[in-house]
């Protein structure tokens, strides 16, 4: 989709430092870590968020979910870490291409903020 930062860095058009990619989903670190490792996994195809996407779509996003155990489990974090879709401008949402964020390398407090 034109515009949109994810697919660009998907198409390789903007740079980033990419962590894992298979035929479905792409993750990449967050340029603005909020914990030692921060993973965004994305679907390779452009969803507009977890509010819009449609059933047929239900196999990708938890395709976007099994990647991030698999970085989580490579990474040595499985003691402890978080996979958040923020849904919404008042959750946060930045960018509408539909992204997991993965969390871990630190304690995590709950509820988050
Ligand atoms: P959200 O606030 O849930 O929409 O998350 C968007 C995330 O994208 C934020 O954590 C940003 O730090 C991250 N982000 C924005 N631009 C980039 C970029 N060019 N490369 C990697 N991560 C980015
Ligand atoms: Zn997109």
């Amino acid at each position: 989709m034109q515009d949109c930062l994810f697919c660009k860095i998907i198409a390789g058009e903007i740079p980033t430092n990419k962590v894992y990619e298979d035929e479905h989903t792409f993750a990449f670190e967050d340029i603005d870590p909020k914990a030692p490792t921060h993973v965004l996994i994305v679907p390779k195809k452009h969803i507009r968020g977890l509010k819009e996407a449609q059933k047929s779509e239900a196999e990708i996003i938890g395709r976007c979910h099994l990647t991030a155990a698999k970085i989580a489990r490579d990474r040595q974090i499985e003691d402890g870490y978080r996979t958040v879709l923020n849904v919404g401008p008042k959750s946060g949402q930045s960018v509408f291409h539909l992204h997991v964020h993965l969390l871990g390398g630190r304690d995590l407090r709950w509820p988050p903020g």
